[in-house]
């Protein structure tokens, strides 16, 4: 716990010196804490420690952990993983945020999962930053008539982009390329101003590239548990 805790603190440190050597206000950037493959008791004692957003990639070790740790006001949930379309109510009745919606399908699946009395979702459209179109993402040349058919969505509201650096690639030119996406994606819904990017290995040049959301996990989780 006295690791957590120092190890966040290092991490937001790191966060601020990032963004003052970017210009930038530190309080622009919202840090999620990566959660995969650790218990839910870590959520909670992240939430002790005043963390509020907290990150997941796989929608059943989401689900379960989401009930796990129950209702604490003011935490948000962000799905950053690849969704399938018949899990969208499950990801949607966990999920303040889904940062991977990167196809028509997925957008259509959650928004007719919605159920009356449920908020409105925030999405960011996930872009794939590689040449591999097996990766996850839309690709770029995509992603403006996708942030025009989810616009059409009343029951999602688009927020941004989300991406992944990818290897081989120094991670500043990839987070260039990605906040020229973000600029197409305003031109279609303007107040999308969400930069979902940066992780460990990469958050300061994703802060310096303009991001707003960083997702980082071992950092601040230590090491993760081997997967089952
Ligand atoms: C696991 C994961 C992260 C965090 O990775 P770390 O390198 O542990 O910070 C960020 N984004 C996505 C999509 C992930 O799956």
């Amino acid at each position: 716990m006295e690791d957590l805790s120092a190890r966040l603190a290092a991490v937001d440190e790191r966060i601020a010196d990032a963004a003052h050597a970017a210009g930038r206000d530190p309080s622009e950037v919202t840090r999620i804490v990566v959660t995969k493959f650790h218990p839910a008791s870590l959520v909670t004692e992240l939430y002790g420690l005043g963390v509020r957003d907290v990150g997941e990639n796989r929608q059943q070790e989401f689900s379960r952990k989401a009930v796990e740790v129950g209702d604490l006001d003011g935490l948000r949930w962000h799905f950053i993983g690849q969704a399938q379309t018949n899990k969208a109510r499950a990801v949607r009745a966990a999920a303040s945020v889904v940062h991977s919606l990167d196809r028509t399908r997925l957008a259509d699946a959650l928004h007719a999962a919605a159920q009356p009395g449920d908020p409105v979702l925030d999405v960011l459209l996930q872009a794939n930053l590689t040449d591999d179109p097996g990766r996850g993402g839309v690709a770029p040349a995509e992603i403006e008539a996708l942030a025009a058919h989810a616009a059409g969505l009343p029951s999602l509201r688009v927020r941004g982009v989300m991406a992944v650096a990818p290897l081989g690639e120094p991670p500043a030119a990839a987070f260039e390329r990605l906040r020229g996406l973000a600029d197409t994606v305003r031109g279609v819904v303007p107040d999308a101003t969400w930069i979902s990017a940066g992780m460990t290995g990469d958050f300061a040049e994703a802060i310096a590239a303009g991001a707003t959301h960083l997702r980082i996990g071992s950092a601040i989780t230590g090491p993760r548990p081997e997967r089952g």
